[in-house]
């Protein structure tokens, strides 16, 4: 088992804090399958309140369960729930963990932000709790703070953890 951190940095605007909306949060990933090198171009949407039993090595609970097309090896991978982390305005310039996944047999290869996120602005002003990352970035306006809110430049990559 591989544990591989998630982490990400982007721009805030008037915003304290960037997060996954929670426990029915979509991560959008591809993999490679680590024992052939196989990279898949197809996206999947990998849920912690969807779990699944591997058919083979069926231990354990897990997140997404795959079939290499090309070895045929069935692999699998888990979010480590109690690893979700946010992004806030301290993190900024850094790239930070925001989630770890244990994997069996494959690896991320790709995210993407697509939706699902919560982001709160600065000095208690408004929580937004449908941010769409889809584009790589988000503008909003926040009527309690009087100031416009923004989300920019959202890069991420993944890190092996020893
Ligand atoms: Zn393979």
């Amino acid at each position: 088992m591989v544990k591989i951190a998630l982490q990400i940095t982007c721009r805030l605007d008037n915003i304290e804090e960037l997060r996954p909306s929670g426990s029915e949060f979509r991560w959008c990933l591809k993999f490679a399958c680590c024992n052939c090198g196989e990279t898949s171009d197809k996206w999947n949407y990998i849920c912690a309140d969807d779990p699944v039993r591997p058919a083979v090595r069926g231990n354990g609970v897990s997140h997404f369960v795959s079939k290499c097309k090309l070895c045929s090896r069935e692999n699998s991978m888990m979010i480590i729930e109690d690893s979700i982390q946010s992004f806030t305005q301290n993190d900024q310039g850094q790239f930070k963990t925001i989630v770890i996944f244990d994997c069996r047999g494959i690896e991320p290869s790709d995210f993407s932000a697509r939706e699902g996120w919560v982001a709160e602005a600065i000095e208690g002003g408004k929580e937004f709790d449908e941010v769409d990352l889809s584009e790589g970035e988000w503008e909003d306006y926040c009527d309690k703070i009087m100031q416009p809110v923004g989300i920019y430049e959202i890069k991420h990559k993944f890190e092996r953890i020893k």
